[in-house]
């Protein structure tokens, strides 16, 4: 099964995409995660993505496309993944488009997680996260047990360079611009569907795993 998940920084597709790889058995594929693992091992993507990453700003779509067709041609992919965070362009979801013709797949469920900017600069000014594990934790709504440790694996959580209000209001900016005409490029699919995400992490769950179950019976 193929899912991909679209929406604003601080829609809660990093949340979703993890609650729904452990519910579904499939590998979560987060970009934002790959391009911070590579900025910090200071690899050549590392390197080109991280003064667009600390700005705000969109890595180049060629750069992204390059990672992703790189990626689907692994093995522990073939049996389906979860896309967290791209396409995030028209460029890209045209390329992904392409990738997925050339290798005879389709995917299963495009999942828009719709928050409004208020709400979403809220969430990602309080939240902080864990540099080893990745677990995700928000000052307002999911504390950790001992304040600045990972419930998960103990290590101290930190916040996110880009989690500032100055950077979050430029990435908000960005998704407007580049990334919000997806809307209107998948409108018309099966595939596709919006979903409140201004409700609870459990609320948006269940009711992205009621369209998944109901698109695989189809
Ligand atoms: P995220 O963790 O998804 O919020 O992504 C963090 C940052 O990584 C973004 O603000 C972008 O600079 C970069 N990024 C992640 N995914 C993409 C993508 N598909 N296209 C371009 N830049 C991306």
């Amino acid at each position: 099964m193929i899912l991909v998940l679209l929406g604003a920084p601080g829609a809660g597709k990093g949340t979703q995409a993890k609650k729904l790889a452990s519910e579904y058995r499939l590998p979560h594929v987060s970009t934002g995660d790959l391009l911070r693992e590579a900025v910090a091992a200071e690899t050549e993507l590392g390197n080109k993505a991280a003064g667009y990453m600390d700005s705000g700003r969109l890595v180049p779509d060629d750069v992204m496309l390059g990672l992703i067709d790189e990626l689907l041609d692994r093995p522990e992919y073939e049996g389906g993944f979860i896309l967290d965070g791209f396409p995030r362009t028209v460029p890209q979801a045209e390329g992904l488009d392409a990738m997925f013709e050339d290798r005879g797949i389709t995917v299963d469920s495009i999942l828009l997680l719709d928050v409004d900017k208020e709400l979403a600069v809220k969430r990602l000014t309080a939240r902080m996260s864990c540099p080893k594990c990745g677990a995700v934790y928000n000052s307002a709504t999911k504390r950790s047990k001992v304040e600045g440790v990972c419930d998960v694996c103990g290590s101290t959580l930190a916040t996110r360079t880009d989690d500032t209000r100055e950077t979050v209001e430029a990435r908000f900016d960005e998704y407007r611009r580049l990334t919000e005409p997806l809307v209107e490029y998948y409108a018309e699919r099966e595939a596709f569907h919006s979903i409140d995400a201004g409700r609870s992490i459990e609320d948006v769950d269940r009711d992205v795993r009621e369209i998944i179950d109901t698109g695989r019976g189809r």
